[in-house]
C-alpha cells in the first residue's frame, strides 16, 4: 500500500484532506481511485490506514480506517554525520540511508571537503535531499521520516555531543575501538552521532579535536570504505545488532523454552 508523509495537524482528524505535491502523486502516477486505501504517517511515528473519498487535481480526502502499530523504525537513533561528498553521492547516501534506518543526516564541511555550497546553492541542495529522502522514506515504510538538518563546519559539528547519547567518529587508523564496542553499549532510545569524513578523510588533528569533544573513535573493519559506504555500514551493523541478533537472540530463547 502506497504510504505518503502529511503535515502532522493532519491527525487532528478522522478525515484527512491531502494538498500538494502528493495529490499529483495520488491522482496523476498512482492513479487511485475512491475507495482505494493509502497509508498516511505524521512523520513521527503515527500512522493511519485511509480510505480515499474524493479525488480532485487539487487536493485529495480520505477517511481513517484504523491507526496501525509499526515496528519500522530502528530502536537507537542514528544521526550520520556525513562529511560532504562530490558530486551526486550525498543523493545515494541520504536514500539508502533512509532505507537503511537513519534517524536524521547532519552533513558538515571539514580540512579535506572539496565542494562548495554558497547559500542559494545550498537551499536548492537541501530541498532536492529532502525530497530523495521523504520518497525513500515511503518506499522503505519508514514511520519516522528522517530529518537532513542544514550543514555545519567541523567545528560546530565538535558543539553537538550534549545533544546526543553517544557520539562517535569513524576512523581507519583507529585500533582499539570498534563499531561494535560501541554498539554494544548501546541500549533502545539511545542516541548516536557519528561522523563520516568525506572522500580525503580526517585529518589526525581534526579526529583529535573530535575525540577532545567527546567523540569516540572507532573502527569500521580492516577496509577502507569510500565515504558513501561507511554510513551504509554502520547502519546495517546497527540493524544487525539491534534488530536480527535480539530478536534471533529471543526467538531462539522462546523455542529453547517450549
Ligand atoms: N582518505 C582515507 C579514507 C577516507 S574514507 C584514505 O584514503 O586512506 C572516508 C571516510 O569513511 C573516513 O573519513 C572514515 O570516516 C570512513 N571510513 C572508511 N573506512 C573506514 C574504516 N575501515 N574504519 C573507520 N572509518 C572508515
Amino acid at each position: 500500500m502506497q504510504r505518503y508523509f502529511v503535515d502532522p495537524d493532519l491527525f487532528a482528524d478522522d478525515e484527512i484532506t491531502i494538498t500538494g505535491e502528493d495529490v499529483h502523486h495520488i491522482v496523476n502516477v498512482m492513479r487511485a481511485k475512491e475507495g482505494e486505501q493509502i497509508l498516511v504517517s505524521d512523520g513521527a511515528g503515527r500512522t493511519s490506514r485511509v480510505r480515499l473519498t474524493q479525488l480532485s487535481s487539487k487536493e485529495v480526502k480520505g477517511q481513517v480506517v484504523e491507526a496501525l502499530s509499526e515496528q519500522t523504525e530502528l530502536p537507537v537513533r542514528i544521526t550520520i554525520g556525513q562529511g560532504l561528498p562530490k558530486g551526486e553521492k550525498m543523493e545515494w547516501i541520504l536514500q539508502k540511508g533512509t532505507e537503511l534506518g537513519a534517524y536524521s543526516f547532519f552533513p558538515f564541511t571539514s580540512e579535506r571537503t572539496i565542494v562548495k555550497l554558497d547559500a542559494k546553492k545550498e537551499a536548492k541542495k537541501l530541498e532536492r535531499w529532502r525530497k530523495i529522502i521523504k520518497e525513500a522514506a515511503e518506499q522503505s515504510h519508514r514511520a519516522v521520516l528522517p530529518q537532513l538538518l542544514a550543514p555545519v563546519s567541523f567545528r560546530e559539528m565538535l558543539k553537538q555531543p550534549a545533544q546526543y547519547t553517544h557520539c562517535a567518529i569513524a576512523y581507519e587508523k583507529e585500533d582499539g575501538a570498534t563499531l561494535h564496542q560501541l554498539l554494544e553499549t548501546m541500549k533502545a532510545d539511545d542516541s548516536l552521532l557519528i561522523l563520516v569524513g568525506p572522500e580525503g578523510g580526517f585529518s589526525a588533528e581534526e579526529v583529535a579535536l573530535a575525540q577532545a569533544g567527546g567523540f569516540l573513535p572507532v573502527s569500521l573493519g580492516p577496509r577502507i570504505l569510500r565515504t558513501e559506504t561507511a554510513s551504509q555500514y554502520i547502519l546495517s551493523a546497527a540493524s544487525y545488532q539491534f534488530e536480527q541478533k535480539r530478536s534471533g537472540c529471543s526467538d531462539a530463547a522462546e523455542r529453547k523454552e517450549e
